[in-house]
């Protein structure tokens, strides 16, 4: 049987793992757990999703739902949303999918149902070629020898592993923001009319309540999102001076004096690709000249979750089609 690796655990890798027929295949993650992106942040009783907040629910892939709900990995919440706070837009019921008990439900749930072999805690540094065989190297050790490796992480840095065998000079760099996230609870009801909303101030461009995600603890949970461009001007600002420069906005934008009692803040170098390799490029994935290395993931063909799950889905049917088949 052919033996593959597949670099990450987050959507996409997870994706390309359920629509391969079944095969040898070993994961390859860096973190200690599988999701990537999708991130569920548990500190004593609370819990933030404070990477991806929800899967759209009419983001029109077939047969998406239908395998999360036989996994039990989602539920649908009715929260009400603003599309735009400082313009106070009208606050409208919205639908969305979220991961059953946290967003990190999802990759979870998928990856316990997959059964594959995983290496955590394990960085591919590096790959090497010997006798028509591909191996992996992470630090000291080395693993394979693999006949397909596919790289499901950010463009860039599948870039610089995959740069010995793939020429990129014709291939457009695809650029990512960055993101800083803040999570915060407070000891009090803050008064806010909506749960998730766009736009707060101009330097936070998104924020949502996780009491009615998580429904277990007493104080009023949100995850902040800061602004691309407030994020890029203040790339290196100190953990503390955000979170609390955060906290009063919050307390500001609501008139509030409640206290924040828990304050966290994670900064993600990778978050949303800003245009695709497909919008660009009218390609759905990067591959080696002898097809046995591939580049792939959400930025293939856009910024969300369901971008992920596609790029996975039609990298291993293009695979199964064009290299098991012959
Ligand atoms: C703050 C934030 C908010 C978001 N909000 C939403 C939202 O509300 N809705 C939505 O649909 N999408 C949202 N997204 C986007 C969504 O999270 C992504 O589109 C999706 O999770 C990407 O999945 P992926 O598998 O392509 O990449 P990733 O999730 O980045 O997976 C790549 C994996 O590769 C691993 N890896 C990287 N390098 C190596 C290496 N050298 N060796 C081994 N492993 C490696 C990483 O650890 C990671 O697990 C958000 C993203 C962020 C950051």
């Amino acid at each position: 049987m052919k033996k593959i690796a597949v670099i990450g655990t987050g959507l996409s890798a997870l994706s390309l793992a359920y629509h391969l027929p079944t095969l040898d295949i070993t994961f390859f993650e860096k973190s200690w757990r599988p999701g990537g992106r999708i991130s569920t942040r548990k500190h004593n009783q609370y819990a933030f999703d404070h990477g991806a907040h929800y899967l759209k629910l009419d983001h029109g892939i077939i047969g998406l739902n239908e395998y999360l709900n036989k996994i039990d990995a989602i539920k649908v919440l009715k929260g009400q949303f603003c599309s735009n706070i400082l313009q106070k837009s009208f606050i409208e019921d919205k639908e969305i999918i979220v991961g059953k008990e946290g967003n990190e439900s999802i990759p979870l749930k998928i990856h316990k149902a997959l059964h594959y072999p995983t290496y955590f805690s394990t960085q591919i540094t590096n790959i090497e070629s010997l006798n028509n065989e591909y191996y992996l190297i992470a630090g000291n050790e080395k693993f394979g020898p693999f006949d397909y490796i596919f790289c499901s992480m950010p463009f860039e840095q599948s870039k610089t592993l995959l740069e010995e065998y793939i020429d990129y000079s014709d291939m457009p760099d695809i650029e990512f923001d960055a993101i800083w996230t803040i999570m915060v609870a407070f000891d009090k009801r803050l008064g806010v009319p909506f749960q998730f909303g766009y736009h707060l101030t101009p330097e936070i461009s998104f924020l949502m309540n996780q009491n009615f995600k998580h429904e277990f603890f007493n104080e009023e949970c949100w995850v902040i999102n800061m602004r691309a461009e407030w994020t890029k001007e203040y790339y290196n600002i100190e953990n503390y001076v955000l979170e609390d420069y955060v906290i009063n906005k919050m307390k500001q934008s609501f008139q509030s004096n409640a206290d924040a009692v828990f304050k966290k803040s994670h900064r993600w170098r990778y978050s949303y690709a800003k245009k695709s390799l497909r919008d660009i490029k009218s390609k759905r994935y990067i591959e080696s000249i002898d097809r046995r290395l591939y580049s792939f993931g959400d930025w293939c063909e856009g910024p969300s979750m369901q971008d992920a799950w596609l790029s996975g889905k039609k990298l291993a049917q293009d695979f199964t089609e064009n290299s098991l088949k012959q």
